[in-house]
């Protein structure tokens, strides 16, 4: 039986109970995170706790066992017995249940805390071939960088990018492309990165992240500056990231083809290079 983690103790998931006056079900007033554990250790882990904390302090929604996330996570981990496999780790924190009213409860209630680990592994076939992406206007409100479980304007055009056959969106704001419903864009035009720079625009990704450090580390050129839509043809190459995919190369645009068609240079040498940094961040090698 699957053991998840809920307010403070670790259960059956089949006993695992919310009140329908969770602001999280009412509102989507709540905050989340996902963690990827490579079958021994998580990568980058202080930076999505650190993340996590932002999101909370964001929202102002108080959790004082916040210093516990990375410890439960590993917890998670072990008592689901996924030790030695790829998983993930996801955790959802709101502001606890209270009758519905948009004010925060008073007297101040306590957060739900909600974290679950299962096996997940990355989609090889993507990686290798690439994937479509669906260009839509971006819906969405003007907190894109916190991490809200209040996900609609993310799942509406997702779900239209999915039904056309398109593996994710490509969202466009004032006419440059911001980022996907579930992860970060990034051009290539003649060997230069470029990618939305930190904003309320976007998700501040910790694969973004880890993209940019190793772009710094390997001399790459990459440029935080977002890519207009109308020179989206005369991009080289693009991709996506994010925790559950890492790198996906993107080879179509709705109608518009990217270079050649198939995952570029420099797409396949940062694939390589986020491989060796995974690899170097096992503890134990
Ligand atoms: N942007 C959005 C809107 C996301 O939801 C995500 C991840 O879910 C990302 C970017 C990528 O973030 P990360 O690399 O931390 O997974």
């Amino acid at each position: 039986m699957e053991t998840v983690y809920l307010n403070g103790q670790f259960i059956p998931r089949d006993q695992a109970t919310i009140s329908p006056d969770d602001r999280g079900f009412l509102f989507g007033d709540s905050i989340y995170e996902v963690t990827r554990w490579y079958g021994g250790y998580f990568l980058d882990l202080p930076a999505h706790a650190a993340r996590l904390r932002r999101s909370l302090k964001e929202t102002l929604i108080e959790w004082e066992d916040s210093g516990r996330f990375e410890e439960i996570s590993e917890e998670l981990i072990s008592r689901n017995d996924l030790g030695g496999d790829c998983s993930i780790v996801y955790f959802q924190v709101t502001r606890g249940a209270a009758p519905r009213t948009h004010a925060f409860p008073k007297p101040a209630v306590k957060p739900t805390v909600y974290g679950y680990a299962k096996r997940h592994s990355i989609d090889t076939l993507a990686c290798e071939r690439g994937v479509g992406l669906w260009m839509v206007p971006d819906p969405r409100w003007n907190r894109c960088d916190i991490k809200s479980t209040a996900l609609i304007a993310n799942i509406l055009p997702y779900q239209e990018a999915h039904d056309r056959g398109f593996a994710e969106v490509c969202f466009v704001r004032n006419g440059f492309v911001t980022e996907g419903a579930h992860s970060n864009i990034f051009f290539v035009r003649d060997g230069t990165l470029y990618t939305h720079p930190e904003s309320n625009d976007i998700l501040s990704g910790i694969t973004r992240k880890i993209i940019v450090a190793l772009a710094a580390e390997y001399e790459i050129p990459l440029t935080e500056e977002a890519v207009a839509v109308d020179m989206i043809p005369y991009m080289h190459e693009a991709l996506i990231s994010n925790t559950t995919g890492e790198i996906v190369p993107v080879v179509k645009i709705s109608d518009q083809v990217i270079g050649n068609g198939v995952a570029g240079p420099v797409t396949r040498n940062l694939q390589q290079l986020f491989r060796n940094r995974v690899q170097a961040a096992n503890p134990v090698r």
